[in-house]
């Protein structure tokens, strides 16, 4: 089933339907029935299905079927064959995260033959690599539609450890609007360049300040609110002072922060100590903050069910954290018990020569055996 899931390539841009359909196929198989949520122009789909009765308590296994793009990476192999070598299998998303969704798959007939007393439900989403975009139409039909879950598991990369928190992500895109002058009139224009290269300053400024009072025991790494600027766009010639320039940023947010406090200070400083400024020279001057996109932390829960389940699979009695963001926190939100926990290693993720550990992969299965067996009656 790794190999098979490996096989499509479903690099985020692609569509992913071959896939789903190869999923909807095998389920159907199976008796089980798959919903299919599509985007919008029907190029791509999630995929839900039920296994077992439809009533409450059911635990939702949840991956993306997307993977990162391979250009430019130098594989020793081809990365949509799997190949095993020395305990390992090497393929573009084996640890991230298909071979977690198929070795679930793969144990349908168990589910079937021991005959589940609260169901489990696959949740496969699309395009969680390029901002976790596709999931929340299935989460909405999924808290709509299914009998409520005790927990979701997602099964991303974390060697099977058991993870209760990762840092949400706002996206931003700030535009400045000056006036174009010769260079040598610095006092009849306005620069938007030299503007933005301060308000990117504002923005490593914040960044201290979070680095500053940061706790020592914060399970995070970095233990803060981080942002970064990672485009920059303006101007058209040395000579000329720019009247455009833009710029791309992102905070990725431990569950403490509320990040919008961050985008209002930013506002405010805009708006009161710059714009002023520029106004006396160019009343157009203007300063324009837009989100692209957001993505929630997971925060941990109290006694959450999700991790509990998982500890007395697992036998682990720590939980983690993780800096990179997740479907996860768009579960929990949509108010469903949830933890990461999954097979692989994050380290070889979006690399060349992904790989999973073969020993992983019997973790895995040994997880899914033990979950059905606490969901027989
Ligand atoms: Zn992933």
């Amino acid at each position: 089933m790794i190999e098979k899931l490996v096989s499509f390539d479903t690099v985020s841009r692609n569509s992913n339907l071959n896939l789903i359909d190869f999923v909807s196929d095998y389920l159907e198989g199976h008796g089980i029935t798959a919903t299919r949520v599509f985007n919008e122009d029907k190029s791509k789909a999630n995929l839900y299905a039920t296994v077992g009765p439809v009533k409450e308590g059911g635990v939702v296994l949840s991956g993306h079927t997307d993977v990162v793009p391979v250009e430019g990476q130098p594989w020793d192999t081809d990365p949509f064959t799997v190949v095993e070598k020395d305990g390992r299998l090497y393929g573009r998303g084996t640890s991230d995260m298909k071979s977690f969704s198929a070795i679930a798959l793969s144990k349908v007939p168990e589910m079937l033959e021991k005959g589940l007393s609260v169901p489990i439900h696959f949740a496969l989403s699309y395009d969680e690599e390029i901002g976790c975009v596709g999931a929340p139409d299935m989460i909405d039909e999924i808290a709509a539609n299914l009998p409520a879950p005790r927990a979701v598991i997602v099964g991303e990369p974390t060697m099977m450890d058991i993870v209760s928190a990762h840092k949400g992500i706002l996206t931003l895109k700030t535009t400045v609007t000056g006036r174009e002058a010769h260079s040598s009139l610095v006092e009849d224009g306005v620069s938007a360049v030299m503007v933005g290269a301060d308000l990117i300053h504002f923005i490593s400024g914040m960044m201290a300040e979070n680095k500053a009072r940061s706790s020592a025991d914060s399970p995070f790494s970095p233990p803060y609110s981080t942002l970064t600027c990672g485009v920059v766009h303006g101007g058209t010639a040395g000579n000329i002072i720019a009247r455009e320039c833009s710029f791309l940023w992102d905070i990725r947010y431990i569950p403490e922060d509320d990040p919008m406090n961050s985008v209002n200070r930013f506002n405010a400083y805009c708006e009161t100590e710059v714009l002023p400024e520029l106004r006396k020279i160019a009343p157009e001057s203007s300063i324009v903050t837009e989100i692209s996109s957001t993505v929630p932390a997971l925060r941990p829960e109290d006694n959450g069910e999700a991790e509990m389940l998982c500890r007395a699979i697992t036998g682990k009695n720590t939980a983690n954290a993780v800096s990179y963001a997740a479907e996860a926190g768009q579960f929990q939100q949509a108010g469903f018990s949830t933890v990461i926990c999954g097979p692989g290693s994050i380290g070889v993720a979006h690399q060349p020569n992904e790989y999973i550990d073969i020993s992983q992969v019997k973790a895995a299965e040994d997880f899914i055996s033990k979950l059905i067996d606490r969901l027989v009656i």
